[in-house]
C-alpha cells in the first residue's frame, strides 16, 4: 500500500521539488493539498487544513510547505488528527513550536520528520564518512547568493520569523551539523540587517567545537554573477572541500567520484522509511545554531534592501 500525502503550501518547492518528488515515488501517492491560492493537477485542493481534514479524503501523511512562520499551527492540527508530518526547512520559526510537534508527535505515535534538503546533496554523505574520528582544525562555510534570482517577490523572508540570508544559510548549516565529528557552538556573530526590513541581508558567524577548532560561516544574499555554496575544512590530516551545495567534493586535492541523485527523492524515500518503522528524525541543531545568532550576534544596520 502506498502512503496517502497531502502538501500544504502549494508555493515554489512544493511546485518545483515536492510534487514532482511524490509522483515519482514508489512510496507515495498525493491524494490532495492545501493553500490559500495555490493548485495542483489531478487532486482537490482545499483552502486550509481544517478544510482538508474535515473533507473526508484518506490522509496518511502531510508535507508542511508554507512559510515558517504559519507552519506550526497547521502541522498541530495535522499531528493531532493522526498524521505523519514532514517539515519543510526549517521545522519551526522557533525552537520551542518544534519541541511542540515533537512532543504531539510522541503523544500520538506518528513520524514527525524535520527534513533538511540540503543533507540529501550526492557528496554529503562521502564527506561525513570522510571526517569522522578526525580531528578539525579550521573550517570555512561560504553561502552568498542573489536573493533577487532566488526569492523574487517574497516577503515572508524579510519578516520575522522569514529568517533573511538565513534562509539559504541554514542549508549550509544544515550540511555542516552533519558532516563535522565533533558538537560545535556560535561563539560569536554579526548580522547586517537592511533598516527597512526585520531580518538580516548578510551574517557572519564564528564557531567552535568543543577541541576548540574555529569554523567561520559566512552569508551574504548580495552576491551577483557565480553563487557560492561552499565548505571547506582543514583536519589534521588532510584537507576537504564540499562545493555547489554538496553535489562536489574534492579530498586533499584530488576530485571525488560522486553517485548524482536528486535531494527530494532521497529525501522522500527516507520520510517513507520513518513511516514504515514508526520512527521519527527531529534533529534541530541547524535552527538552534541560527536561534542562537539571532542571541548572541552584533546588528549593524545597513542600507534599505528594494525588491
Ligand atoms: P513560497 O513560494 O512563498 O510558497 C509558500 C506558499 O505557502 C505560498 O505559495 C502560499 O500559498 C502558501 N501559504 C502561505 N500562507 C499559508 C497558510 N497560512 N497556509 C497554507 N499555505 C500558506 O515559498 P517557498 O519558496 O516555496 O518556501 C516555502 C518553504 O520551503 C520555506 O520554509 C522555505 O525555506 C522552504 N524551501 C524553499 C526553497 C526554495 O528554493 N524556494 C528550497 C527549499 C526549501 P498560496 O500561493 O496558495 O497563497
Amino acid at each position: 500500500m502506498t502512503i496517502a500525502i497531502a502538501v500544504v503550501g502549494l508555493g515554489k518547492i512544493a511546485h518545483d521539488q515536492h510534487l514532482p518528488a511524490i509522483a515519482a515515488s514508489d512510496e507515495f501517492t498525493l491524494v490532495a493539498g492545501a493553500s490559500p491560492e495555490g493548485t495542483a493537477e489531478g487532486v482537490p485542493v482545499f483552502k486550509d487544513i481544517d478544510a482538508l481534514l474535515a473533507s473526508g479524503i484518506a490522509v496518511d501523511a502531510i508535507a508542511m510547505c508554507q512559510p515558517p512562520q504559519v507552519r506550526y499551527v497547521t502541522a498541530a492540527k495535522a499531528i493531532r488528527a493522526g498524521k505523519h508530518v514532514l517539515l519543510e526547512k526549517p521545522p519551526g520559526a522557533t525552537l520551542a513550536e518544534v519541541e511542540g510537534l515533537v512532543r504531539f508527535a510522541e503523544e500520538g505515535g506518528t513520524t514527525l520528520f524535520a527534513a533538511w534538503h540540503s543533507r540529501y546533496a550526492p557528496a554529503v554523505e562521502q564527506a561525513r564518512a570522510w571526517l569522522a574520528g578526525q580531528q578539525v582544525v579550521s573550517a570555512d562555510v561560504i553561502w552568498k547568493e542573489d536573493v533577487r534570482r532566488w526569492h523574487p517577490g517574497q516577503q515572508w523572508i524579510w519578516q520575522p520569523g522569514g529568517l533573511g540570508v538565513f534562509d539559504p544559510g541554514i542549508n549550509g548549516l544544515s550540511i555542516l551539523t552533519r558532516i563535522m565529528p565533533d558538537f560545535i557552538h556560535l561563539a560569536d556573530g554579526e548580522m547586517e540587517i537592511p533598516s527597512n526590513r526585520a531580518a538580516p541581508i548578510a551574517a557572519r558567524m564564528s564557531l567552535a567545537d568543543t577541541q576548540g577548532a574555529k569554523i567561520n560561516a559566512e552569508f551574504d544574499w548580495r552576491q551577483t554573477g557565480p553563487q557560492s555554496w561552499d565548505i571547506n575544512v582543514t583536519t589534521t590530516t588532510g584537507t576537504l572541500a564540499l562545493s555547489k551545495g554538496g553535489s562536489e567534493l574534492v579530498i586533499n586535492g584530488v576530485s571525488q567520484p560522486v553517485a548524482a541523485h536528486g535531494e527530494y527523492p532521497a529525501l522522500y524515500a527516507d520520510f517513507a522509511r520513518l513511516i514504515r518503522a514508526g520512527k521519527s528524525d527531529t534533529d534541530r541543531s541547524p535552527l538552534r545554531l541560527v536561534a542562537d545568532a539571532f542571541l548572541r550576534s552584533r546588528h549593524v544596520a545597513t542600507e534599505p534592501f528594494i525588491d
